[in-house]
This record gives C-alpha cells, structure tokens and sequence, in this order.
C-alpha cells in the first residue's frame, strides 16, 4: 500500500447544518468530493475512498465531559433550550444548535482520525479529511462554527499513541487558535498558522509575541498577515517559514489544516489568494512529507465560504497527493450537479483563476512581518 491515498468523505457531513442564512454551506464538501471523482483522481492506482466512522471517547482527551454533554443534551431539544447553552458557546449566531449536533461533529472527528491513524500506521502515505478542520473550538466552548476540534483531538490521540514529534501547519485564513492553545506547552506539537493578522479578522488572536509557554515555549509559530496578501507573497512565507522550520523541527508526521478562505472571492476575509496558491500550498506540503517524514501528510478541511473556490482548491489540494497533471477543465457532470445543488450555474470554468496584480506596500509588509516572525523563533529554532 505505499503510495497510497485516503480520501474521506461521508453524505452525513452534510448533516452539519447551521441552517440556510448561515455562512457554513456544507454542500461545498460535497462539491468538492464530486468534482475530485469527475476528473478521475479516485480512479487512480492506490487511491481508496473511506466513509467516516463517528469518534466517542476519543473527544474526551480534548475537550470536557460537561461540554460534550452540553453538546449532546442541546442537540436533542434545539428548539426549547433558550439560552441555557450560550456558556458553551452554544445557541449563539456563529454557531447556532441543530437537531443531532453532537453526531454530526463526532462523525467529522472520526473522519479526521480515520486520516490520522492510517497515515501513522503505514496503511497510506497522506489522507485527506474533506470534513473536519475545526480548528476554533476550545476545551469548554464552541467557537468560529466549530463544535469539537477533530484536529486537536486527531493530534492528541496521536501523541497517546506513541509519536514525539508532530508538525501541525494551518492556512486557514483565520488564526488556528483551538489547536495552538490545546498544545501551547507541548514541545511535542509545533504548530505554525499562517492566517489573517488578528486585527483585522476573527477571531482576534495569532500575534507573532505568542509562541508557546513552558516547556512548549517556541512551539507556537504564528504569521500574522495584513489584508489583501497575494499569492506569490504568501507562498514566499511558506518558503521562508514553514519549509525551514520542518526542516529543524523533522517531525514524524505533518498535520495540516488546509482552509482556503484565504480564497480572493472569500466573502468572509480579506486576503487575496488563487487556487494556484492553493495548489502550490498542497505541493509544498507534500514535498515536505515526503523530504521529512516519509510522506506521513494528514489533511483536514476547513474554512472556506465560496462554494466554487472551495471544491476547486481542495481538489487541487488533493491532487497534490496524487501526483494529479492538473487540468484546467471543469467537467460538464460537475457543473450540473453544482446548479442543482446551488440554485444556480456554477460562476466558473477552470479549475484556475485568473492572476491577481499584487501591492507593493502589502508585498513589504508581509516581508516585515516574516523577519519580525524569524526574529520571534530564531531563540528556538536555528532558521
Ligand atoms: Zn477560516
Ligand atoms: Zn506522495
């Protein structure tokens, strides 16, 4: 089996549902599976496509009895509960209760450690979690759309099990917050997020000063972007900080968070990605895993609210990890699956976009931001 593939998809992802005004559309999973089936990517040699299987105990290591509880409890009477969940985070407008809450985000954590175990015990190279990715969510309380925190966990379990040394990377576009602070004095987990700089986005926090405590001090690696950050600035802060920490940091796996709210189109952030840079992303990640860790790559999903740059750059994504000869074609069955699901045609034709003319004053702040990041690191890590 080496060389192969996971992809994890299952039909009840779509059964996290925030409800129709809300920016969450799950349907953006499943555009994104259809679309990697059409071009032909779960046809190829060692490539295996898995449901997810709902996670129980294993919730447990991150997140409270209580909360899960709550989590449980609310999800069975989303009518009649009034407030009495908002101390959990629950029952607010980001993250509203729904009928069977509770199975639908153990269902997205098992998926999330279905890619994890199989990765580490050698039954694939990389795996791909089209659910999951819910990086926000904290010991005790939801946040950000995010109910229990299938990386963190996944990562937790990991540790548990007997790995020393996990590199947790994660391009969402929003700060990776639940998963830094779940290991923010473990020096087992270096975790490094890229994201729009907390001034100016949700939810607040991934300074470049926060960089672990304890024994965890340098571990926690955060790249603080201003807004409207293009492709080429943001693949050269991969260059200067992801791929050299790796290097230094030589972990046993790579745990990523690959959110792509980061898109241009995003209608909740301000960056200014293509999905070529998404693409390039998922091929740095997977150069990493196979220079560094003999391929082991665990992806999860994540943020992401433009349906048609969702399912483009996590097929992209995905490709990476096939080795897929990118084509720029958008097959016909996938357009007509996009309007019955959306209401309406889809509003591309390629997988690529158009290029996107960059800021020089954004390019010099983002090249600030890196040496003010290598500077914070530097202590910890040789770069
Ligand atoms: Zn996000
Ligand atoms: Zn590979």
């Amino acid at each position: 089996m080496s060389g192969s593939v996971l992809l994890v998809y299952d039909e009840g992802f779509l059964s996290y549902d925030f409800g129709g005004a809300h920016s969450l559309r799950q349907e953006r999973i499943k555009l994104a599976r259809e679309l990697i089936s059409e071009l032909g990517l779960l046809q190829r040699r060692g490539v295996k496509e898995v449901p997810a299987e709902s996670a129980e105990e294993e919730i447990l290591l991150i997140h409270s009895r209580e909360y899960v509880e709550a989590v449980r409890a609310s999800g069975k009477d989303p009518e009649g509960i009034g407030g009495r969940y908002m101390e959990y985070g629950l029952g607010t407008p980001d993250n509203p209760i729904f009928p069977r809450m509770y199975e639908a985000s153990a269902l997205h954590v098992g998926g999330t450690l279905e890619a994890g175990r199989t990765v580490t015990s050698s039954k694939a190279k990389h795996a791909f979690n089209l659910g999951g990715g819910f990086h926000h969510a904290s010991r005790s309380r939801a946040s950000g759309f995010c109910i229990f925190n299938d990386l963190a966990i996944t990562i937790q379990t990991l540790l548990e099990e007997g790995l020393s040394r996990i590199l947790y990377v994660d391009v969402d576009a929003h700060h990776g917050d639940g998963v830094q602070y779940s290991f923010y004095d473990e020096p087992r987990v270096l975790t490094i997020s890229l994201h729009e700089d907390g001034r100016y986005l949700f939810p607040g926090t991934g300074f470049v000063h926060e960089i672990g405590e304890g024994e965890g001090e340098g571990y926690s690696v955060n790249v603080p972007l201003p807004p409207h950050t293009g492709d080429a600035a943001y693949l050269q802060v991969f260059r200067d900080i992801v791929s050299p920490l790796a290097e230094v940091f030589r972990p046993e796996v790579i745990v990523s968070q690959l959110g792509v709210d980061t898109h241009f189109r995003d209608p909740l952030t301000h960056l200014n990605l293509t999905t070529a840079a998404h693409w390039r992303i998922g091929d740095e990640l997977h150069r990493l895993a196979h220079r560094l860790c003999e391929g082991r790559w665990v992806a999860a999903g994540g943020g992401g609210y433009q349906p048609s740059a969702v399912a483009r750059s996590w097929t992209l994504m995905f490709g990476t990890m096939v080795e897929w000869e990118v084509e720029d074609e958008i097959p016909e069955a996938w357009a007509s699956l996009y309007s019955a699901l959306m209401g309406r045609a889809p509003d591309v034709e390629s997988l690529w976009d158009p290029d996107i003319p960059s800021s020089t004053a954004v390019d010099r702040e983002v090249e600030r931001v890196v040496e003010e990041v290598k500077k914070a690191v530097s202590p910890y890590h040789p770069l």
